[in-house]
């Protein structure tokens, strides 16, 4: 076995791993059902579909990826052919969270073994039926020397982070994606970290209003809120403010019915703590639906704020879940206001049938990834870059692009020996004019 060098082995762990996941797939929904309720259909798109579809998007492509490549080589070094060469990092950390906890874990590690390295998963305590799962489906899949599972909750990372690794990759909040950083610092461990942030979701007057709810509500109510990606807030022209609220409520009871928490299709909160800071983010707002809520399964139904101060709790932390706060505005100048009061989001979403609104707004903001007339789909494509900005994370992966993240890109020249030319070596006398042209002639 031989990871490190051997594509053949590298695809048959894949191709390993696609079928223990899909024979396992009941389980998995299972297990996400049994740690907060997930709808299966919401696991199958967002969580063993994704992953399904990531491996065999990796295992069609992998050798055109791991192909070194040829660049045309620099006339300073005539004579000389240039290549670069996707070595594997080595030894890997991954670190997931708990609100997609199978994708989340699985897609990161399929991109690093698909690179050839060695992997640690470490998946979130939170989610405990899902965490033991991927332990199982690991450990059937792979060597124990190739790829393992450790399972554990803070102390366990911290003990994992202790450790010097060739790359770290982490999914998580702000907070503790700066724990890893130092972690990182100490060894200079290039890392990539996957965080959270406060996602805008701005309608203007010409959108489609009825698409629009229809949308933000999907965006917004998957997984009960608990996305990275979600909208966080609306801010909606004034003007229309009325109409989309009407729209979004009756969008909710289609979705869900009245009474949402005996739908089959809306997930819950995933423990005591996050339900009672939701809860504790509902006080002294004006609730324009929904509010309802119960300790005893962690629900919190889908819930519409009316203007929150830009100051209270609501709006100065990351909501993740059901929770939507809807704000008006009238010119583009109060979108400024609330926008900038926070770091560069995750996401970032417009609908707006008006080309020249939606193309600057969306030019003036720094944020991750987004979409014009829509919520979350851009995490599907695997041809786009997903990943943060500033302190919504750094670097990105999905598709080729996480298969690049876990590779060194090793630059090698190889020089031709029937040629030297001597203008390069001392003495350097005489030579500074020639120099200067040759210089001038390549630019
Ligand atoms: P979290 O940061 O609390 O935990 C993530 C992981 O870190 C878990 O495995 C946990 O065990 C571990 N961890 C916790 N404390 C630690 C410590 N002190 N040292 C080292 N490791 C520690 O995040 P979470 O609550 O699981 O997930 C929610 C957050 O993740 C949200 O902020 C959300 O926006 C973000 N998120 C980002 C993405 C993305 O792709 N950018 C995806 C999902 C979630």
């Amino acid at each position: 076995m031989n990871f490190k060098t051997d594509i053949d082995y590298r695809k048959q762990s894949l191709r390993k791993l696609l079928t223990v996941v899909e024979s396992n797939e009941k389980k998995i929904i299972r297990a996400l059902y049994d740690d907060f309720k997930k709808p299966a259909f919401e696991s199958i798109l967002s969580e063993t579909g994704f992953v399904l579809s990531e491996l065999q998007h990796t295992l069609k492509n992998i050798e055109r990826w791991a192909k070194p490549k040829k660049v045309l080589p620099s006339l300073l070094n005539f004579p000389s052919s240039d290549t670069i060469y996707k070595e594997p990092y080595g030894k890997v950390l991954i670190i997931a969270p708990w609100n997609y906890p199978f994708q989340l874990a699985l897609c990161p590690l399929i991109a690093a073994v698909a690179a050839g390295n060695q992997v640690v998963v470490k998946p979130s305590e939170l989610t405990p039926h899902t965490s033991k799962m991927i332990a199982q489906i690991i450990a059937e899949t792979f060597d124990r020397e190739h790829v393992t599972c450790v399972e554990g909750g803070a102390e366990k990372a911290t003990e994992l982070l202790a450790q010097p690794w060739d790359y770290l990759f982490f999914t998580g909040s702000v907070a503790v994606g700066k724990i890893v950083a130092k972690a990182a610092a100490t060894h200079l461990t290039p890392v990539t970290l996957e965080l959270g942030g406060k996602n805008p979701c701005i309608i203007d007057q010409s959108a489609d209003l009825t698409l629009a709810a229809k949308r933000i509500v999907w965006g917004k109510f998957f997984n009960a809120g608990q996305t990275c990606i979600a909208p966080d807030y609306l801010l909606v022209h004034q003007n229309i403010k009325s109409d989309l609220i009407h729209l979004i409520k009756k969008e909710i009871v289609k979705a869900y019915g009245e009474n949402q928490e005996v739908s089959p299709d809306f997930a819950r909160i995933i423990n005591a703590k996050n339900w009672k800071r939701q809860v504790s983010l509902l006080q002294d707002q004006t609730i324009l639906f929904g509010g309802k809520n119960s300790e005893t399964d962690f629900f919190i139904a889908p819930t519409l704020i009316d203007e929150p101060k830009l100051d209270s709790l609501l709006m100065q932390e990351e909501i993740f879940g059901p929770i939507l706060p809807v704000l008006s505005y009238q010119n583009e100048e109060d979108i400024r206001k609330v926008i900038s009061r926070y770091a560069k989001p995750l996401a970032f979403y417009v609908f707006s049938n008006n080309e020249k609104f939606a193309k600057k707004t969306m030019a003036s903001y720094e944020f991750g990834g987004g979409c014009w007339n829509d919520t979350m789909i851009h995490f599907a494509n695997k041809r786009l870059p997903f990943g943060g900005v500033g302190q919504s994370g750094m670097g990105a992966y999905h598709g080729r692009l996480g298969f690049d993240t876990f590779s060194h890109q090793k630059a090698v020249v190889r020089k031709a020996n029937w040629l030297d030319i001597p203008i390069r070596y001392a003495p350097y006398q005489g030579k500074e004019k020639f120099l200067k042209k040759i210089l001038n002639w390549l630019s």
